[in-house]
């Protein structure tokens, strides 16, 4: 595989991907398989000799690709979008192609100081506070995952929480941490991974429309405090999975000015927060310029490819204090003159992918009205849905419209509202998920493929009413 066999394959697989995007209305949105039936398509055994990479390709035409969930296809409207775009693909190539290694400054220095300036512009785009750039005490860096930045916020703050003696010695005392059930898994998942264990999140209650209430909080934080447990953080979501709803970020900080010792407060924007790049949606950032640490991900709904999770920190010197680890072997003149950002110490792994290089393409490849344009195109034909819906004899909303998050059900109940989630996807023709609210059943419409039109969210829109009328 010389340079320019590279050269030759490389085109035809960008021609591949290209032909894949434009084919993907033609093909269902979900296949027709099961567990098994791939791997037993394929050889049981490696091969021994080279393969010729066009047989690669051609397996990755005929077997693999028809048996994927198409998460880019113009019917796909579920969980959350997982957009990909020209640019980034290019990005994320290049990136893989480089081969860098940004552990540390020393290790790649324009991969480390590309990823600081494209988390401050992104803080920029979005409305962010000041204190989350990186020429003050705060800063960003690019996350694999909102799930990762979750965890990494917990081990800051349960570092803050037990003044250090979490690093040396392990948990020295009860900690809890406050999140409504409405937030992500991953809380848990984080408490478990922190030592924590899951009993320590706390399900603070709610308010009708699915936010954390912040008496509730003031309550629960209490009655730990008396218990002897101390608060360690509150994790707040700014658009939950299940309806998008938006906790009340600035109230949440209200509530924990009138702590004894501080809470960090982190919030989670993981779908919901690239919305700000449009100003009428800078609610969304609102009360950020008091959480300890804000995280969105561009992986979700801004054109990036997964993995690709912001995080901002107000103060760095928590998640330091937590994770920072200089053995010999990594010693350079750049870490001991502190001029220099060492992002392994702000993550869990050592070695890191060049991740920013894909952010940047993107951020340059559509601009801000780009960006904006993309997020309010899903918006204004999830409002649209969102009125069809409201006036459909058969159907109502089940939580309001969020962004371009719509949850409907049936009228006439559980069995009917799944009838209608089987009947839009029925033979794999789109790809619509369901969630629980209040214990009933809900089909979430998430709008937010790269390759989605009006015209595909309309037929939608005329094919839920029609199932529900059947
Ligand atoms: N947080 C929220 C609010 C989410 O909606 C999701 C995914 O849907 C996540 C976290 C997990 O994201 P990731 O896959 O980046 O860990």
């Amino acid at each position: 595989f010389d340079h320019e066999a590279f050269r030759r394959h490389g085109h035809a697989l960008v021609d591949w991907i290209a032909d894949y995007w434009a084919g993907l209305e033609e093909r269902p949105a979900q296949p027709d398989v099961r567990p098994g039936d791939v791997r037993a398509a394929l050889p049981a055994t490696p091969p021994e000799e080279p393969e010729p990479f066009a047989r690669v390709l051609e397996d990755l035409d005929q077997l693999i690709a028809p048996a994927l969930t198409h998460w880019q296809h113009p019917r796909f409207f579920g969980y959350f979008p997982a957009n990909v775009s020209g640019p980034s693909v290019l990005g994320d190539l290049a990136a893989a192609g480089l081969g860098t290694q940004g552990m540390s400054w020393a290790t790649g220095p324009a991969a480390t100081e590309l990823e600081t300036l494209a988390l401050d512009w992104l803080a920029e785009l979005l409305g962010l506070p000041d204190r989350f750039r990186s020429d003050g005490a705060g800063g960003g860096v690019i996350q694999d995952s909102a799930s990762s930045a979750t965890l990494v916020a917990l081990l800051a703050a349960r570092e803050r929480a037990t003044g250090g003696a979490a690093r040396t010695h392990g948990i020295d005392r009860p900690l809890a941490v406050y999140a409504t059930e409405h937030a992500h898994s991953s809380v848990t998942k984080a408490a478990r991974i922190a030592g924590l264990g899951e009993s320590a999140v706390r399900h603070v209650g709610c308010d009708d429309g699915h936010r954390l209430d912040p008496v509730a909080l003031g309550e629960a934080l209490a009655a730990d405090r008396r218990a002897g447990v101390t608060p360690c953080a509150v994790i707040a979501t700014v658009g939950t999975t299940s309806s998008g709803a938006v906790d009340p970020v600035a109230e949440i900080a209200d509530v924990l000015a009138g702590e004894p010792a501080p809470v960090w407060l982190h919030v989670d924007a993981a779908w919901a927060g690239v919305a700000a790049v449009a100003p009428e949606h800078r609610n969304l950032v609102s009360g950020a310029e008091r959480a300890d640490s804000w995280s969105t991900n561009p992986h979700k709904w801004l054109l990036t490819n997964f993995d690709c999770d912001a995080f901002w920190v107000a103060d760095r010197g928590p998640l330091l204090d937590a994770l920072a680890i200089l053995p010999e072997y990594l010693r350079t003149d750049a870490n001991a003159s502190g001029d220099a950002i060492d992002y392994r110490d702000w993550q869990v792994p050592l070695g890191r992918r060049f991740r920013a290089l894909k952010l940047w393409f993107v951020l340059r490849g559509f601009g801000a009205s780009g960006l904006r344009a993309h997020i309010r195109r899903h918006v204004d034909w999830a409002a649209e849905l969102a009125q069809r819906i409201e006036a459909d004899p058969h159907l109502e909303l089940a939580a309001p419209r969020s962004l371009a998050l719509v949850c409907l059900r049936h009228r006439d109940g559980e069995d009917a509202t799944a009838r209608v989630l089987e009947a839009a996807n029925e033979g794999g023709r789109a790809v619509l998920t369901h969630t629980r609210l209040g214990g009933r059943l809900v089909v979430r419409v998430a709008i937010g493929s790269v390759h989605t039109a009006r015209w595909h969210v309309r037929e939608l829109a005329d094919e839920l009413s029609a199932a529900a009328e059947a």
